[in-house]
């Protein structure tokens, strides 16, 4: 499996929470399909929440999820 990091706006500060990007499911708030993994500092996780993730994803908060060595911006597309 490849993975292909894309950069997210000018933000060079070490990552420090993990937000997914899921499919709905019938248009609610299930957790579903993983779709995109965007790294975030401290200062840009509201942030990414709001606009890094749009719809119709829904924005995730992964709490257990390593981000060592992600820098903020960092995004990653799943399959
Ligand atoms: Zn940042």
């Amino acid at each position: 499996m490849t993975t292909t990091v894309r950069r997210i706006g000018a933000c060079t500060e070490p990552a420090t929470v993990l937000i997914e990007g899921r499919s709905q499911i019938d248009g609610g708030l299930a957790y579903g399909r993983l779709e995109v993994q965007v790294h975030a500092c401290d200062g840009h996780a509201r942030t990414a929440r709001a606009e890094w993730i749009f719809p119709p994803l829904t924005a995730f908060t992964a709490i257990a999820e390593p981000v060592a060595g992600r820098r903020c911006g960092d995004a990653v597309d799943a399959g």
